[in-house]
């Protein structure tokens, strides 16, 4: 008999004691679970990862002009982004005396580190990839579980917790998550290292957050820099930088958990499917906070 075969009073055939969702996907085809409000309970993960007493890293590179979204990214980490955890900001920025003085919660810490500013956007952000790489290998990897790498032009609006920890962990695009592969943009020139074809393909990916363990994260950083290299040497840049390496990256080594669009919004509306807010990119005028 299958019903009440161990120690809960839930059946073994019961999927869940949410309700669980039926209006989106819920698990990858290679069964890995999509976060999606309403499938999973905050309060028993808790009870899971709290007793690991896990450290969680975070990333996050604010040079030139974006500085001024540090404030805002970081008060509003600190009332929504993993509560209750250990948490290490590194702050990387091209002016460490311009990063906002923030009251962090007990057992959360925030380091400064000093980089070089640049004069084309293109290479702060593709720059991203070797420097965690590099960071992972001389400091984090003893140091952090978990890491997460979020863009700074973005603020918390809603829990992000436990939920989002696993191996390697990949954001759905707000853009794409109703799309066909077809659709996708990912870099369609067999040129590129980012190449992938018409008629492959899972989800398309958001680039402004990459997050897993942090040898995990240390792959993807340390494959997509190799293959931002490469396509120097051949003058090409993939049509979305970095998120098209890591969409490619992904496509190939299948991520173990996604993250539904609550955690990679566009704005502050809700709609049928995303029921919560979680973390958005806010407006920006790129032509007043690019450099190039
Ligand atoms: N970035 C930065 N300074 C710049 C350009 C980019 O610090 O002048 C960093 C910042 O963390 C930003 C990330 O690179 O969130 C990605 O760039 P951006 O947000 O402009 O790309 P988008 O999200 O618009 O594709
Ligand atoms: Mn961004």
């Amino acid at each position: 008999m299958l019903a009440h075969s161990r120690n809960c009073d839930m059946p073994l055939y019961s999927p869940s004691f949410l309700e669980g969702r039926k209006d989106v996907v819920t698990v990858t085809p290679w069964l890995a679970p999509v976060v999606w409000e309403g499938t999973f309970d905050k309060d028993l993960l808790d009870t899971i990862y709290k007793p690991k007493n896990i450290t969680v890293a975070m990333t996050v590179f604010a040079v030139g002009k974006y500085v001024q979204f540090l404030k805002d990214f970081l008060e509003s980490a600190e009332s929504y982004f993993m509560l209750g955890y250990r948490v290490h900001y590194y702050v990387f920025t091209d002016q460490p005396e311009a990063v906002p003085m923030v009251t962090l919660g007990s057992d959360r810490r925030l380091t400064k580190v000093k980089i070089p500013g640049s004069n084309r956007w293109q290479e702060i952000t593709l720059g991203r990839m070797e420097r965690i790489e590099n960071f992972i290998e001389t400091q984090l990897i003893n140091q952090a579980d978990y890491i997460f790498c979020l863009d700074v032009d973005t603020k918390f609006y809603g829990h992000w917790g436990a939920e989002t920890l696993s191996r390697t962990v990949a954001a759905v695009h707000f853009g794409f998550f109703t799309r066909s592969r077809d659709a996708f943009t990912y870099e369609r020139r067999p040129e590129s290292q980012a190449y992938i074809p018409y008629g492959e393909g899972d989800y398309y990916y958001g680039g402004a957050m990459i997050a897993g363990l942090v040898e995990e994260v240390y792959k993807v950083t340390k494959t997509c820099r190799m293959w931002l290299e490469i396509d120097k040497v051949n003058s090409i840049e993939a049509v979305w930088q970095e998120e098209s390496h890591l969409n490619k990256y992904f496509l190939y080594n299948k991520p173990t958990k996604l993250l539904s669009p609550e955690y990679l919004w566009h704005g502050t509306y809700h709609t049928d499917v995303v029921k919560i807010v979680r973390f958005t990119q806010v407006w920006k005028d790129v032509s007043k906070v690019r450099p190039n």
